[in-house]
């Protein structure tokens, strides 16, 4: 045996270790590379970022490449979860890491910067921002360049329609956000979809930026903003306690049928969106206002989910899946057009419905009355 096909070997064997089998930076499945500077298995997408970055440039193909055993020796003392253990020790409590999930494929290497972002971000600092971004209009879906300023110190996000208006298009209160890369949706890799409060009802606003870093960066800032006036909301709790009220992916979004409250209205298909607690459903997925929602509490609090549609109900959909969730206050029926959708939608419904009520979801349950449009 060859020195190469021993180091080949042994390579093999570092990577079936825990971590070593999604890339380091963007987790995707079976890395195609490793860096040498850092000890980190690393996917190709990723790898172009690596090698552009000064001190982190030697990069090697897992496959292609020629390995010396000591540099085989250095991945295998080192590895994806230790390293990242350190690198990312000094990320803030806020910092999203964005995955492979989150952006197209295309424009992976671009978004990747977080490397780099990682190292710069904890001087810089992150609480306020003005800028460009291209949202999408309410009524024509056109997307247009507005200003948006995010204030630490007001804990606002604002937009304006003209870059000198003095008076703001909206004023968005950054502790009823939630934020999440939604590229397919919005059309654009770099799409963000945000979702907020006024007036009780849910809200979406739809933005992009050409450059995957700044939208990024928004993203974080947003993220830190709502850090800091959770922890002046919430004095005692933990940073692990806070950040999962920091912008999330929803659980599940898709198509349903739903009827009335009378139960004697047609089924309608509509779009929904379950953001942990909160079941929202819209007329189009890219609706600015929800036609309604729907609070899920605890089974202990009289909340239920039951597969199947009440016997005698009168069915006038084409989806034949049903789905009838129970409140304290009245029950909802929904139809799936797959048994696939209904048991996916079952499983998150029944994982929210088994999950404790913190404190302040007791509060947001008496401040948040159901509303239903149709
Ligand atoms: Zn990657």
């Amino acid at each position: 045996m060859t020195e190469n096909e021993r180091a080949a070997r042994t390579l093999k064997h570092v990577l079936q270790k825990p971590g070593n089998g999604s890339c380091a930076d963007c987790g995707a499945d079976n890395p195609e590379c490793g860096s040498c500077s850092l000890g980190v298995f690393i996917c190709l997408g990723c790898s172009g970022v690596h090698r552009s970055i000064p001190d982190l440039g030697k990069v090697k193909s897992l496959r292609l490449s020629h390995w010396e055993d000591s540099e085989v020796q250095f991945m295998s003392e080192r590895g994806n979860d230790a390293m990242n253990a350190v690198y990312e020790a000094a990320l803030p409590v806020y910092y999203y890491k964005p995955t492979h999930r989150d952006f197209n494929l295309a424009d992976r290497p671009a978004l990747q910067s977080q490397k780099i972002t990682q190292i710069c971000l904890t001087k810089t600092n992150l609480c306020s921002r003005d800028g460009m971004l291209m949202k999408r209009g309410r009524d024509n879906g056109q997307f247009l360049n507005r200003r948006f300023i995010l204030s630490l110190r007001d804990g606002t996000l604002k937009y304006y329609t003209k870059l000198d208006a003095k008076v703001p298009k909206a004023v968005i209160k950054v502790d009823t956000i939630n934020a999440c890369f939604q590229p397919d949706k919005i059309g654009n890799p770099n799409g963000l979809q945000i979702t907020y409060l006024r007036d009780n009802i849910t809200r979406n606003i739809f933005i992009y930026h050409d450059s995957s870093r700044e939208i990024v960066e928004w993203f974080n800032c947003i993220r830190a903003a709502q850090l800091h006036y959770l922890k002046v909301a919430f004095p005692g709790a933990t940073d692990a306690e806070l950040k999962p009220k920091l912008p999330r992916s929803f659980l599940k979004e898709g198509y349903m049928e739903k009827t009335g409250p009378r139960q004697t209205e047609g089924f309608k298909k509509r779009w929904f969106t379950l953001d942990h607690r909160r079941l929202m459903y819209f007329r189009d997925p890219l609706d600015a206002f929800a036609k309604g929602e729907v609070f899920l509490g605890h089974r202990d609090h009289g909340y239920h989910v039951t597969i199947g549609l009440p016997a005698g109900t009168h069915y006038s959909g084409t989806w034949q899946y049903g789905i009838t969730i129970e409140t304290p206050d009245r029950s909802f029926l929904f139809t799936c057009e797959t048994d696939t959708e209904q048991k996916d939608w079952m499983s998150h419904f029944n994982a929210v419905m088994n999950t404790r009520m913190s404190p302040q979801e007791y509060t947001e349950k008496i401040l948040k009355h159901e509303h239903e449009g149709d």
